[in-house]
């Protein structure tokens, strides 16, 4: 009887260091994701930053006498220069 008690005591202390082991691998794992997703939002925000400065080398022209970013629609520049 008493071997029967120590048999499963010895199940139980078995069975709570695999939940623990399950926990530790279960967290690295979530760890792991986390740094997945961030690395996503890091990747989506320098796919913005080059889509933001395409955009704005499409919608805006370079003055070539004082350089500064002109809308595509001015056809002259503040300091008098015109678009080629
Ligand atoms: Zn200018």
């Amino acid at each position: 009887m008493y071997e029967i008690l120590g048999e499963l005591a010895n199940i139980a202390v078995k069975v709570i260091v695999l939940i623990g082991i399950i926990k530790i691998i279960k967290n690295k794992i979530d760890d792991s994701k986390t740094a997945e997703e961030k690395m996503t939002d890091k990747q989506k925000e320098i796919r913005q930053k080059e889509m933001d400065r395409y955009s704005e080398q499409t919608e805006k022209w370079t003055c070539p006498s004082c350089g500064s970013l002109n809308q595509k629609y001015l056809t002259t520049c503040s300091c008098g220069k015109t678009k080629e």
